[in-house]
């Protein structure tokens, strides 16, 4: 969902990140401050200084997104909720999960913090930008002014009950704690998740008929985002169900290809790569599973060496990036094939070679399932 990220710091020991996409945002603040709404709301000053209120007020929305961010991350990992981090990007700000909650009342809890930190911090702006009008200089009371309604703001919008939303996370949950099943519940929030992204979408399309350009744009991709978003939650869900509990042996290919580390590397290259176009072989010898030799290994030597060299010359140890055991759950396999970009593993049991196992047929098992099962 990310492009180029960038970190910035860490607080509470969560990694701050920045998404470039971030930048379009900021940029888009500080311009339609400093050009529109602190000329409209606060009349008189130079425009320099309203570029100034411009540039102090998406400092503001950066600190009020990575605040709401940590509240949501630091009520998470007491839940026993694994956090990666921080990321910010142009529709603001995620607290990314390790796993999904473990309990309906964890997901209350932690989608709940957030909006609950921005109202705090919304309030306690106000308070502090009309307690100190008579004594800082105007626009600095305006800022902090504009600062307080935008954490209001921030917390009302995420409270709308859309799922991935908060509001809709905190629908999810009482639904879960209601029905007693996650995935009932998540296909009702997520749902309302998707018909309000069409809403956004719809109020794009009118804001660009009515000329204004960029918040119809912003409205129109803001609304697709958050229906891809619901829909790929739920097919996640979905996913979860279907894999968890099941032993990767029973989705592992018996009698994968292997290779011999006696045969040379044009050998390797004319009669296993041109023809499986596989990424990764197992070496095996006599039955035993003795390493593994990938075509990145093979990209480092150079051609003129292919006919003397052996494949045992350069392979290596199989690792835990490209290993899963026979017992071990799919839905972790599939974990590791995400992290690592690897859609093959092989699957081992005690130092032998039971099968292989694909991304293409954990997917093709879970779309006949779903077909069956609607
Ligand atoms: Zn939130």
């Amino acid at each position: 969902m990310f492009g180029k990220r960038y970190r910035l710091f860490s607080v509470y020991g969560f990694e701050i990140r920045i998404d470039a996409s971030w930048f379009v945002l900021a940029f888009l603040v500080t311009w339609t401050l400093a050009t529109g709404f602190f000329p409209a709301i606060a009349p008189g000053f130079s425009r320099n200084t309203y570029w100034v209120m411009g540039v102090l007020g998406a400092f503001g929305l950066f600190g009020s997104i990575v605040l709401h961010e940590l509240a949501h991350a630091i009520v998470a990992q007491r839940n026993d909720i694994p956090m990666k981090g921080i990321t910010l990007f142009i529709f603001g700000g995620v607290a990314e999960m390790g796993a999904d909650p473990p309990s309906a009342g964890a997901e209350l809890r932690m989608a709940a913090a957030g909006p609950i930190a921005s109202v705090l911090i919304g309030g306690i702006l106000y308070l502090v930008s009309a307690a100190t009008a008579a004594v800082v200089p105007a626009p600095v009371v305006e800022v902090l002014r504009y600062l307080g309604w935008l954490n209001l703001i921030l917390a009302a919008f995420n409270m709308i009950p859309a799922f991935p939303l908060d509001g809709g996370r905190i629908l999810r949950a009482y639904l879960w704690h209601r029905r007693g099943s996650l995935r009932k519940a998540t296909y009702t929030s997520s749902r309302v998740g998707a018909a309000f992204g069409l809403l956004l979408m719809a109020l794009g399309i009118a804001s660009l008929l009515g000329g204004m350009l960029v918040p119809g744009i912003w409205y129109l991709v803001l609304g697709m985002f958050l229906r891809a978003l619901a829909r790929s939650s739920y097919q996640q869900v979905l996913l979860k169900e279907a894999l968890e509990g099941e032993p990767v042996s029973r989705f592992m290919k018996r009698d994968p290809v292997t290779v011999a580390s006696s045969i040379s590397l044009r050998e390797l290259v004319e009669e296993y790569v041109y023809r499986h176009h596989h990424k990764l072989y197992p070496v095996v010898d006599d039955g035993e599973l003795v390493g593994c030799v990938t075509v990145r290994q093979l990209r480092e030597i150079p051609r003129e060496q292919w006919e003397q060299r052996r494949v045992g010359d350069i392979a290596a140890g199989c690792t835990l990036q490209n290993t899963v055991a026979a017992d071990a759950d799919a839905m972790d396999a599939l974990k590791l094939m995400r992290n690592t970009g690897s859609s093959r593993l092989l699957v081992t049991s005690n130092g032998t070679l039971d099968g292989v196992i694909t991304l293409k047929d954990l997917l093709e098992f879970f779309s006949l399932r779903v077909e069956l099962e609607s």
